[in-house]
C-alpha cells in the first residue's frame, strides 16, 4: 500500500466523471489532478488510503496529446471549470465515451450507438448567465469570482472566459461601486454583510441584460448611483434586487423587486421569443440550445397533429419550440414564477395550443391520468428534468399512457440511464442517442435520447 510522500512512476490512462486524471500502480487507483490519460511521470503520494490514492504529478516526463495550454489564468484553482487543460476535440470524445459507459455499465444497455457530440466551432465565452459571489479575499479585499472547488473559498475571476464580456465587465462596475460607497459583502461564516451575489443575464439574440444583486437585508444604499453606472452598458434591460436573508447556500431568495427597468429581459432562440425573469430557468448556453431543441424537435417527429407533454417545462421554451408543429402542448413546471412566464411567452409568440400547469411532473401527469380514468394518452412526451432524474411515479404514468416516442432531455448520463433502464424493461426501446456540449471546459454533458415503444 501506498503512503503519504512516496513518488512513483505511472501513466495515467482515464478520466474521472470529476476530470481528475487516474492512473494505476500495484492494483491501486491514484487520482492525480490536472493530468489527462496519455500523460506518465513521477507522482508523488498526498493522501493514501485503503484501495486508492490521491497525488500530484511532480515531474511530467511524457505528455500527452490531449494537453493545450489553458486559456484562462485561473483554471487551477477555479471550481467552475475543469477541463481548460484539455483540448477540445478530446474533451468531445471523452464526453461521448461518458455517456456510452454510463448507458452500459448503469443503464445495462449494449451496443447503443452514442452519436458524436454536437460541439461548439468557438467554445468560449460562451455563457449568457453569470453568477459571482462576492466577499473577501484573504488580505481582506473586497472581491468576486467562482468558488474553488469543493469549497466556498472564492477564486477571484476579473476575466472568466467562458462568460460573455458584458457579463464580466459588468461584475467589475458593481464591485467599484461597492468600494467607494463602503458596501460591505456577505459573510456565509458570520451572517453579516450585504452583497451575496451578483448575477447577469444576457439575451444573446436581442443584447438585453439584467443585473441583479441578490442581498442580505431589504434596501441597497446607494443605488441609484449602482443604476446610473449599469446604464452605461448598451443593452442594460432590468436591474433587480433579490433579497435573501437566509444562513443557506442556496443562491436566490423568493423576493425580487425591480430597481431599474423591466423585471424581465427578452431573447429569442430560433423564432420563438421568450420572457426570462431572474427567478426562471434558462439554458446557459444560447449557441448551443438551438442545436438541442433542434434535435428533440426532431425526435418528437412531428406532423400537425400531435399531443404533446413537456415535463420539467421551465419557462415553456421546448414547449413553445414544439407548439407551431404540434396540435396541442401542456407543460408542467414546479417554479410557480417559471409557469407564469411559460404563459406569458405563449401570448407574446401568439401560440394557442400550449397549456402550463404548475407542480411536481410526478404529481400532476398521475393525478391527470387518473382523472381520466386511465383514458388519457399522449403521442409524444418530453422530459427534461433536473440533474437526480425523473421520479419513478412520472416514468410509470409515462408508460401507462404509452406514447409513440418519448424524448429525454438530460444534464446528467447516470440518472439519464437508470431511466432509460427502467422504461426498457417496460415496452420501449432507444432509438438514438444524441450528446450535445451545452457546457464546454466542464465535465458536464448534456444529450437528447429518442425513445420509442417496443
Ligand atoms: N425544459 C426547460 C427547463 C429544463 S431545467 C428548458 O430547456 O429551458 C429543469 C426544470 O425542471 C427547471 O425549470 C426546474 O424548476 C424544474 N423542476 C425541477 N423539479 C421538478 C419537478 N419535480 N417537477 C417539475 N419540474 C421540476
Amino acid at each position: 500500500m501506498w503512503k503519504k510522500n512516496d513518488e512513483i512512476r505511472m501513466a495515467i490512462t482515464d478520466l474521472t466523471n470529476e476530470g481528475s486524471g487516474v492512473g494505476h500502480a500495484d492494483g491501486c487507483a491514484v487520482f492525480v489532478k490536472d493530468t489527462v490519460p496519455g500523460d506518465a511521470g513521477t507522482v508523488r503520494i498526498i493522501k493514501a488510503k485503503k484501495n486508492y490514492a490521491y497525488g500530484i504529478m511532480t515531474r511530467l516526463e511524457t505528455a500527452s496529446d490531449w494537453r493545450v495550454p489553458s486559456a484562462c489564468p485561473v483554471s487551477g484553482p477555479c471550481g467552475g471549470c475543469q477541463l481548460c487543460h484539455v483540448a477540445y476535440d478530446k474533451q468531445l470524445a471523452w464526453k461521448q465515451q461518458k455517456v456510452k459507459n454510463c448507458l452500459e455499465r448503469i443503464g445495462g444497455l449494449k451496443g447503443i450507438e452514442v452519436l458524436p457530440v454536437l460541439g461548439m466551432d468557438e467554445p468560449w465565452h460562451y455563457r449568457n448567465k453569470a453568477q459571482y459571489p462576492v466577499g473577501y479575499d484573504r488580505e481582506g479585499r473586497l472581491t468576486a469570482g467562482f468558488y474553488a472547488g469543493h469549497s466556498h473559498r472564492i477564486v477571484p475571476s476579473e476575466d472568466c472566459r467562458i462568460q460573455d464580456e458584458r457579463s464580466n465587465r459588468i461584475r467589475g462596475l458593481v464591485l467599484s461601486w461597492m468600494e467607494e460607497h463602503r458596501i460591505s459583502a456577505y459573510d456565509e461564516e458570520t451572517g453579516k454583510g450585504l452583497v451575496r451575489h451578483i448575477i447577469v443575464r444576457v439575451g444573446a439574440a436581442t443584447g438585453e441584460i439584467m443585473t441583479g444583486l441578490v442581498v442580505n437585508g431589504t434596501k441597497l444604499p446607494a443605488a441609484e448611483d449602482l443604476i446610473e453606472r449599469l446604464r452605461t452598458v448598451p443593452g442594460m434591460t432590468s436591474v433587480c434586487l433579490n433579497i435573501n436573508r437566509e444562513r443557506t447556500n442556496v443562491i436566490l431568495g423568493r423576493d425580487v423587486r425591480v430597481l431599474w427597468g423591466r423585471p424581465y429581459i427578452t431573447d429569442r432562440i430560433g423564432d420563438v421569443s421568450y420572457r426570462i425573469s431572474l427567478l426562471s430557468f434558462y439554458q446557459v448556453n444560447p449557441a448551443q440550445t438551438q442545436k438541442l431543441y433542434r434535435t428533440a424537435l426532431d425526435y418528437a417527429g412531428l406532423t400537425g397533429n400531435e399531443t404533446v407533454w413537456d415535463l420539467y417545462c421551465g419557462i415553456g421554451t421546448i414547449s413553445l419550440f414544439l407548439a407551431r408543429r404540434a396540435k396541442q402542448v401542456c407543460g408542467v413546471e414546479i417554479v410557480e414564477a417559471a409557469v407564469a412566464d411559460a404563459a406569458e411567452n405563449a401570448a407574446l409568440n401568439d401560440i394557442r395550443n400550449a397549456e402550463f400547469f404548475a407542480g411536481a411532473a410526478e404529481d400532476v401527469l398521475p393525478a391527470k391520468y387518473r382523472e381520466s380514468g386511465g383514458a388519457m394518452r399522449a403521442d409524444v412526451i418530453v422530459v427534461d428534468p433536473p440533474r437526480k432524474g425523473c421520479d419513478q411515479a412520472l416514468l410509470d404514468t409515462i408508460v401507462k399512457m404509452e406514447p409513440k416516442r418519448v424524448v429525454y432531455v438530460s444534464c446528467d448520463p447516470a440518472t439519464l440511464a437508470r431511466d432509460l433502464k427502467y422504461l426498457c424493461a417496460n415496452g420501449f426501446r432507444v432509438e438514438k442517442v444524441q450528446p450535445c456540449d451545452m457546457f464546454p471546459q466542464s465535465v458536464h454533458v448534456e444529450s437528447v435520447v429518442l425513445i420509442t415503444r417496443a
